[in-house]
């Protein structure tokens, strides 16, 4: 069943909001054309002062020109059905393309769906996080999108209004305001296209590729609005409009012309070339759109309108028993929204310059996989042994490298969703061909049989928190705060010291608060980033039993990636339950008056690391930097990427099983961003952070310059006792 089966409807009146856009810009070519049919072009041939008309507009009105029942008229109407036909074709191609995906329910939550599509889609949210490419193609944006509605005003106005009500709202009092807004938006838009080519072949950022295709479309477009202006100038100019102050760009560009040509006749010759050059150009920047870069005018709506809409930090759940094949191994077996996603894709490369990966020099690069997909699914070969895309398309190697930091997500204008097709074959590569990179066996199989990547003992599990007389709840027990410990904090040495400075925390606050002790149970969520939703799937029913004993009113958790699974990931299991971080829970108590510091040394500079599963996923940024604020002798120094720009610690996505065989270290990289802020300790909010950071400090000799220290550590140590 297609998807469009259910909800034709629908998607047919969205396809012909769309469609509307470009039939109107077509007519805007044509507008020009009227006034040379003759068509009702008395408003701009009258004087203002006089009310009465010039030698044209007399003629035109005694002649009785109206399109469309001139020759011409009908002429160009039958033309302007040549682009209207690739338009449909070529994107009749791509919908067929599309159909090829597996069915996926998007038709819920409208009004989020269409607050989306004005925030991100309209209003550029994400787009303007690179200020100049964001003014630059906003500005190009609104020119389309008002010229568009404005001559689909003109349309209702000649066809509706004044020719078949005989009601006229534009004429010669509102019309040099309607051709001011012409002349404006027509100029922010040439300034867009201008300042879109400066980027591109002056600039050269390395985030964008070059095509031909590029090239095509912003030529297409400056000459679109060269002549457009030129002949809106060389019209008034040639037939006298009281008006042409109120087209001040157009005007500008006509005296030029009528510098260079003085002679009226040439410069009629010139009026019409340009103005047929004009209007060809039109007809195949039109017919151009669903073959070319400039697919994504349609395309791009299309993709943040059917966003994700599940929390940005689970991966979808699986229904193992119903699957045949697992993940995606063939471009068949993705949803149609990710193919649709591939043709909306931009190019744009906002997500291989923040891909750690990439810029860290391995051989993953999100943007080239989108790209390459996409060029698969435009040659799907004919032999399903050919439609691998496995090895094919997307070697092994690469799917590895994600450390899902979830950066391209994040900084996608469009909702593309390249971490989540890597999810999906490693998958596919897991569950149907048994394959894991061979130095992660061992932590699969601990967190099978011993619920920790290690393999430590269960009952060695928070052994220290005996020490310090931490509660230990039994089934049907209660309190308020269940503290999930975590596999880094019930045996790692360093998180260890998190943990505890948490516990000397919650005392001195006076929360009622408890652990699991032995029975805690890895979370599972390394289980599913590696691809094994099976063993994920185990972990969870295991965990959801264990925590259905006990009561409490929140889960507590010093760690971002149990913190991110608890929260968004167990809720696809039918539990319902409030989590909350270690860096949000201080918080509260620094509210609420329940702590507070004592400082000895002042001007201690650190800087802050956000921890990708923390901020990105699950917008945790504040809470860290507001307690930081509270301990007066720190001064927080950002680093040049920091909060939704952060950059990986390089141990997420089971990286800290994992070799870096290729290109620098992510976590070294991190390391030498901290220290050129000159701070003296790196803070860290995550266990993996800390690891992954204090090691590439001793690798890099930096360890007697800076330290690394969870937030937690800082504030257990200048809490006022
Ligand atoms: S999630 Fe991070 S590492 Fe993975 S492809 Fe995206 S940006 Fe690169
Ligand atoms: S996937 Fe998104 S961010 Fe990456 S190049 Fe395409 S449009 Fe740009």
């Amino acid at each position: 069943m297609g998807f469009f089966k259910r909800n034709h409807r629908i998607a047919v009146v969205l396809f012909s909001i769309l469609f509307f856009i470009p039939p109107s810009f077509l007519h805007a070519t044509e507008y020009y054309a009227f006034r040379l049919t003759g068509s009702d072009c008395t408003p701009c041939h009258t004087n203002p002062q006089t009310g009465s008309l010039n030698q044209t507009g007399t003629l035109y009105q005694e002649e009785g020109y109206r399109y469309p029942f001139t020759g011409k008229g009908i002429f160009l109407y039958c033309l302007w059905g040549l682009p209207l036909l690739f338009i449909i074709f070529g994107f009749y191609r791509r919908y067929r393309l599309w159909r090829l995906g597996k069915v996926e329910g998007k038709w819920n939550r409208w009004k989020e769906r269409w607050k989306s599509l004005t925030l991100y889609g309209l209003g550029h949210r994400t787009i303007f996080r690179s200020p100049f490419p964001g003014m630059s193609h906003l500005l190009l944006f609104w020119s389309f999108i008002v010229l568009g509605l404005a001559t689909l005003m003109i349309i209702v106005h000649e066809y509706l209004f004044l020719g078949l009500l005989g009601i006229r709202f534009i004429d010669s009092e509102t019309y040099p305001y309607l051709r001011l807004f012409l002349d404006f938006f027509g100029g922010i838009g040439w300034i867009g296209t201008i300042l879109l080519t400066y980027r591109r072949y002056l600039q050269r950022p390395k985030a964008l590729d070059n095509q031909w295709t590029d090239a095509i479309s912003l030529a297409l477009l400056f000459l679109l609005f060269f002549t457009g202006f030129s002949v809106t100038g060389i019209r008034n100019h040639l037939y006298q409009s009281p008006f042409s102050s109120w087209a001040p760009i157009a005007s500008s560009l006509s005296s030029i012309w009528t510098k260079i040509i003085q002679e009226e006749n040439t410069l009629r010759i010139i009026f019409t070339i340009l103005w047929w050059t004009h209007l060809l150009l039109s007809f195949f920047l039109f017919s151009y759109v669903s073959f070319s870069r400039l697919l994504h005018l349609y395309t791009s709506p299309l993709s943040i309108f059917f966003r994700n809409m599940e929390p940005k930090g689970a991966l979808p759940k699986m229904d193992l028993d119903a699957t045949e094949t697992y993940g995606v191994g063939r471009i068949e077996e993705f949803t149609w929204k990710h193919l649709l996603e591939l043709d909306a894709c931009t190019r744009c490369g906002r997500c291989q310059e923040t891909c750690p990966a990439h810029l860290s020099g391995k051989a993953l690069n999100p943007k080239r996989v989108v790209q390459n997909l996409k060029h698969h699914l435009e040659t799907v070969p004919q032999k399903i042994g050919e439609r691998e895309i496995i090895h094919q398309v997307v070697t092994e190697e690469e799917l590895w490298d994600c450390t899902t930091c979830r950066n391209c997500l994040e900084h996608c204008p469009v909702f593309i969703e390249p971490m989540m097709k890597l999810m999906e074959f490693r998958r596919n590569l897991v569950l149907n061909h048994g394959k894991i990179p061979r130095e992660t066996h061992f932590a699969f199989r601990n967190i099978e049989r011993k619920g920790n990547p290690w393999g430590f003992d269960l009952e060695k599990r928070m052994w220290w928190t005996k020490d310090l007389g931490v509660r230990q709840i039994s089934p049907g027990e209660k309190v308020d705060l269940l503290f999930w410990v975590g596999c880094y904090g019930s045996y790692d040495d360093r998180n260890i010291e998190v943990a505890t400075s948490l516990i000397h925390i919650l005392n001195r606050a006076g929360a009622d608060f408890g652990v699991l002790g032995s029975q805690e149970w890895c979370c599972g969520i390394d289980l599913r980033r590696m691809g094994s939703e099976y063993l994920f799937q185990v972990n969870v029913k295991k965990n959801i039993d264990l925590l259905q004993q006990v009561k409490f009113q929140r889960i507590l958790t010093t760690c971002p990636h149990c913190f991110n699974t608890l929260k968004n990931e167990y809720s696809q299991f039918g539990v319902r339950w409030e989590v909350i971080h270690s860096t949000a829970l201080l918080d509260e108590l620094i509210q609420q008056g329940k702590v507070e510091f004592q400082s000895e040394r002042k001007g201690i500079p650190v800087t802050l690391h956000d921890s990708c599963y923390l901020g990105r996923y699950n917008d945790g940024y504040e809470p860290p930097r507001r307690i930081l604020g509270t301990l007066s002798d720190l001064i927080l120094l950002e680093m040049k990427r920091s909060r939704e720009k952060g950059f990986c610690c390089g141990g997420g996505g089971c990286h800290m099983w994992m070799e870096e065989r290729t290109g620098r270290r992510i976590n070294q990289m991190r390391v030498e961003e901290a220290e050129r802020t000159g701070a003296e300790i790196l803070v860290t909010v995550c266990p993996l952070c800390l690891i992954s950071l204090d090691s590439a400090l001793r690798v890099l000799n930096l360890d007697d310059r800076m330290r690394v220290m969870d937030v937690l550590e800082l504030a257990a140590k200048r809490i006022r006792t």
